[in-house]
């Protein structure tokens, strides 16, 4: 498996899945949600929407996988991150889960390569050197790990580029 780091708009990248750090309405938002369903088209929220009828939308720490729609990649993996709390609401928790149910569900759907925004690093808050850590925590100790090929953390600023290029060269 093999873990790359680069700073894009994830909506470019061609993948197997790319995340959606999405809310639990999952009807859409701002941020990088606005910005999937925005280029993606209407094939995304049309499946979002059949979701929501189904089970009432997305769970903090869960995740859900539909069309990319006009997207260059297959599927869009639509997950929802806390907001950060200070600490106090089990959000570490909550993230790690993000992480393991999004990896869990493209085991599933034989998913090889996978693009993962900084979750709950934007609107919501979470501090950015803490959730890095948590992602590529979580994606090391996942256990079928092997049956993925790539993981790209997409960084959308400087900053973030370099907090997962530094921990990851301490990890390695
Ligand atoms: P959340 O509500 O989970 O915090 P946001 O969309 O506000 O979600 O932000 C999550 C992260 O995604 C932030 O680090 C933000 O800078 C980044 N981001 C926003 N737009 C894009 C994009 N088009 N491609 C990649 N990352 C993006």
């Amino acid at each position: 498996m093999e873990i790359e780091i680069i700073k894009t708009d994830i909506t470019e990248i061609q993948v197997d899945a790319i995340v959606n750090a999405a809310n639990t309405s999952l009807l859409g938002g701002g941020g990088v949600d606005g910005a999937i369903h925005r280029k993606g088209g209407k094939a995304i929220l049309d499946e979002c929407v059949q979701i929501r009828n189904k089970q009432g939308g997305c769970k903090v720490g869960d995740a859900v996988i539909t069309t990319a729609g006009n997207l260059p990649s297959k599927y869009v993996i639509h997950t929802v991150g806390p907001v950060w709390n200070n600490g106090k609401s089990h959000e570490e928790e909550l993230l790690q889960s993000c992480y393991l149910r999004v990896l869990e569900l493209a085991v599933e759907n034989n998913i090889k390569t996978i693009a993962f925004p900084g979750i709950s690093t934007g609107i919501y808050r979470f501090p950015k050197n803490k959730a890095a850590a948590i992602a590529i925590g979580s994606v090391k100790d996942f256990d079928k790990i092997l049956e993925i090929d790539k993981i790209i953390f997409v960084c959308f600023d400087e900053e973030s580029f370099e907090i997962y290029t530094s921990l990851l060269e301490k990890k390695l």
